[in-house]
């Protein structure tokens, strides 16, 4: 479908038909952000409470992180928390100050 205005095409609107899946393969993941990244079915913390990866300001984070150390995707954790620049809570064993400073001495 041609998108027009003012006389002018300003661009197409592509139909990938019933399955966009089999035109896309797994392109499809990128743009659906309801979809879950894989890790997260083996996230330890998943099987625990939640709150102590979200402690109040002050709070300790001492468990989380002791559970994160036992968790076999620490490492895709950390790295979703960095590429995604979350602000809250404790990921892949670090807290968001742990975060930020790391992510300060890799630039
Ligand atoms: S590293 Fe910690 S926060 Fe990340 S998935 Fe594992 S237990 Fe959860």
């Amino acid at each position: 479908m041609r998108l027009e205005a003012d006389g002018r095409e300003w661009g197409k609107v592509v139909d990938w038909g019933a399955s966009p899946e089999t035109e896309l393969g797994e392109f499809t993941d990128l743009f659906d952000p309801e979809e879950p990244p894989e890790w997260q079915d083996r996230a330890l913390c998943a099987q625990t409470d939640p709150e102590a990866f979200f402690p109040e300001k002050g709070g300790s984070t001492r468990e989380a992180k002791r559970i994160c150390q036992g968790c076999e995707v620490k490492g895709e954790c950390l790295e979703y928390a960095l590429a995604h620049d979350e602000r809250f809570g404790i990921w892949g064993g670090l807290s968001e100050r742990e975060r930020r400073k790391l992510k300060k001495r890799a630039v």
